[in-house]
């Protein structure tokens, strides 16, 4: 027995796993298991990045004032609002731990995204999850699940890995039948994606109510996951807590700089929404006429079901001698669907062609 333990909540947690990045043996590696975005990092950025070597003794911007103010111009909103974060992932964290805790419950649907769990245990939160119908969240179910304790409820839209989407009318039923003093966390981290007209990212209901926060990331469409950038609009009285929780240099000086650059990007975002609608709907059909099952997806990446575990293991292994690194989805109980990002379109070819060759030798 250990002197040592940490709170019993923690030992429940597993470890987060990334998409992997390396093949032993394999030199030319196609990492499709994140779902970075498909053009690599915007150039404007990479020259921001580089011209800030020389400043990089100087503390950043606690406030990070200069980004909030481009983001603000960028959607509309009102910087005052906006919270930035070392990735959304630390904000998820830092408001799970600011309104949950000990004694409270978390609700989230079956399949959302892993960090909520994560964080929630972190906290000591219960977390609960409810389950889906045709792998989207239940917005009835979602609402009979909550309880007397419950605090938060986290809902990502579009929802990774599963793809699927819940309509502006949906979310704002749920948002209806929440009490007063549930925190609705809307993760957005794909909104840039959605070409549908009836989706809203959050930003109605942020500033509708006094309990809603919508989570944004510089991770996907804007090609940053590597410099952890994400940010939150909250109501006034939530941003004014995640400002007293947040560390005071949260968000590092190359990452304010990069972030600004890629909003400044000529392009970047409908170019790469454009080649995301047009690779999105070839490797899903491609998939299907193979004889897959694909979920329609809302997001850069698309979630497909290779009927049994053992079946998705071996797709994922013949990618593998390939050199190309999909998502297995284990962790999220879909253990015979693997999850892949919409790469570029030679990318995207090498993913058809491996798993038709895969599937055919199989078959027959
Ligand atoms: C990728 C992703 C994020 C982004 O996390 P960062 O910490 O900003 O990189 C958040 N939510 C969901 C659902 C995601 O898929």
């Amino acid at each position: 027995m250990p002197a040592l333990m940490p709170r019993p909540s923690i030992l429940s947690i597993e470890p987060y796993v990334g998409g992997e990045s390396k093949i032993p043996g394999v030199n030319r590696i196609v990492k499709l298991s994140s779902n970075e975005g498909a053009f690599g990092v915007p150039p404007g950025v990479q020259d921001a990045y580089a011209k800030l070597a020389t400043e990089l003794h100087r503390y950043p911007d606690g406030g990070a004032t200069a980004l909030r103010e481009a983001i603000g111009a960028r959607f509309g909103l009102d910087p005052a609002r906006i919270v930035c974060g070392n990735g959304s992932d630390e904000l998820i964290g830092a408001l799970i731990l600011s309104y949950g805790g000990e004694g409270t419950e978390l609700v989230m649907s079956a399949h959302g995204f892993v960090m909520y769990d994560i964080a929630g245990r972190y906290a000591g939160c219960q977390v609960i999850k409810v389950p889906e119908r045709n792998l989207t969240a239940d917005v009835d179910a979602m609402l009979a699940a909550v309880g007397p304790r419950t605090r938060l409820m986290f809902l990502a839209n579009p929802n990774n890995p599963t793809g699927s989407i819940l309509p502006a009318s949906e979310v704002e039923r749920l948002r209806a039948g929440l009490r007063e003093d549930v925190l609705l966390v809307l993760d957005s981290a794909y909104a840039e994606y959605v070409t549908r007209p009836d989706y809203d990212p959050g930003t109605a209901l942020v500033e509708a109510g006094t309990n809603t926060v919508m989570t944004r990331t510089f991770s996907k469409v804007f090609g940053l996951g590597g410099v952890r950038l994400g940010w939150c609009y909250a109501p006034p009285h939530v941003a004014d807590i995640l400002n007293r929780v947040r560390g005071p240099f949260n968000v590092n000086a190359p990452a304010m700089v990069a972030g600004i650059a890629a909003l400044a990007e000529p392009g970047w975002v409908e170019k790469s929404v454009a080649h995301n609608d047009e690779w999105r709907t070839k490797v899903s059909d491609g998939l299907r006429a193979l004889g897959l099952t694909v979920h329609p997806s809302e997001g850069n990446f698309i979630l497909a079901d290779f009927g049994t575990a053992e079946r998705a293991r071996d797709a994922d292994a013949a990618l593998k001698v390939r050199g190309l690194i999909v998502r297995a989805m284990g962790a999220y109980s879909l253990p015979q669907c693997l999850r892949i990002t919409i790469g570029n379109a030679e990318e995207c070819g090498m993913v058809l062609d491996a798993l038709g060759a895969f599937l055919r030798g199989r078959d027959g």
